[in-house]
């Protein structure tokens, strides 16, 4: 057995301010797209180099050229949208529109992510992983009232190809990992307790790895959390006993696991033990984005020893919770503290390594 835990980002790093008010300005017109992409790739460079000074094993691009957030960084800049889309709430009561209405068809991706990662490769010492949308959420940019040109079977093939295109470009390029952000997968029991929108998420998530083969799916995750956006959650009171069983149900081979904020992190991580098929994966999140306080390298460790006594030590990792800001806008959390955490999450991980695999040097 090898004697490590595997440890990874989830992908966001807050944007410095100069990048914030560049974007703004980009809002306004008074910037070219150019500039704010010279500036995002100068700020990238930034941040690679910043988690290798940290030591993490694994690093993403920090997101800093997903100028739309995580959800619909792919529809950039296109007129084919309208403002107006499907709007989540925060805890705080603020909102974000995580999925703009389509209005003139094709569906098709303006930006893909395997353009950040090719650019991150290019300069990172360290393996990269790379962050893309799920096909769920972008499902939910089809209008309900329907498109007279363009019916919703043929708006899911297109989605399905771009988003099996995006995932094997990423895989192409040598990406460490390929992660699938299913952030609407909790929010969808709030929206639909009877778990048929869920089903129909993993359904059509399955639909698009069918694409994969074994090895390929050894490289791709799916991530799931309650949100992170100006330190609030979109569905932290929906209970993991109703989206985890599901959740495993997906054909990936890891899973990015929020764990950290949970009331109850026992009893999700015991779910998690019965549910986990031997092919797959579960990185743990270890680190709370939307708390102020750093977590020590104590209390990470101990969270790993809980979660050992369920789930294969073969088949765990850690993670963060979510991204440390999956919206390009969101400064509520500053860089050091962030690094702080993840640097807790690193050494966290190594001190329950070394408890959890001391004894079994002989094997
Ligand atoms: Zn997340």
């Amino acid at each position: 057995m090898k004697s490590s835990i595997p440890t990874e980002p989830i992908g966001s790093i807050p944007r410095s301010k100069t990048l914030i008010a560049a974007y703004k300005k980009y809002q306004k017109g008074e910037l070219d797209f150019l500039t704010l992409n010279e500036l995002a790739e100068k700020e990238t460079l930034q941040v690679v180099r910043e988690l290798e000074a940290l030591g993490c094993p694994v690093i993403s691009d920090g997101e800093q050229r997903k100028f739309d957030g995580f959800a619909h960084y792919c529809l950039h800049n296109s007129k084919s949208y309208s403002k107006e889309g499907l709007e989540v709430s925060f805890s705080d009561g603020h909102k974000r529109v995580f999925a703009p209405h389509l209005k003139v068809p094709p569906f098709k991706y303006e930006q893909t992510a395997d353009v950040f990662l090719k650019f991150a490769l290019q300069h990172a010492h360290v393996p990269v992983k790379q962050a893309v949308i799920s096909p769920s959420m972008l499902s939910l940019v089809y209008p309900a009232k329907g498109i007279e040109s363009y019916n919703h079977e043929q708006f899911i093939n297109d989605l399905i190809e771009q988003h099996v295109a995006e995932v094997r470009r990423c895989l192409d390029l040598g990406a460490h990992k390929v992660q699938i952000d299913f952030t609407e997968a909790r929010l969808s029991i709030k929206y639909d307790p009877s778990g048929d929108m869920l089903n129909s998420f993993v359904e059509l998530i399955n639909k698009c790895l069918a694409h994969f083969n074994d090895e390929e799916i050894q490289k791709i995750g799916i991530h799931t959390c309650p949100g992170a956006d100006v330190d609030c959650t979109h569905s932290a009171e929906v209970d993991y006993k109703h989206l985890l069983p599901t959740l495993f149900k997906i054909n990936a081979g890891n899973f990015y696991v929020a764990m950290r904020s949970e009331q109850n992190p026992r009893k999700a991580l015991r779910l998690i033990g019965h549910v986990i098929r031997p092919f797959q994966r579960v990185f743990i999140g270890v680190t709370d984005p939307n708390n102020k306080t750093p977590e020590t390298p104590e209390e990470v460790c101990e969270l790993i020893l809980q979660a050992a006594e369920f789930i294969p030590l073969e088949q765990l990792g850690t993670t963060d919770d979510c991204g440390f800001s999956p919206f390009l806008d969101d400064a509520s959390t500053n860089r050091e503290l962030v690094y702080q955490k993840i640097s807790a999450r690193l050494e966290g991980t190594r001190l329950a390594e070394k408890i959890l695999f001391s004894g079994s040097s002989h094997r």
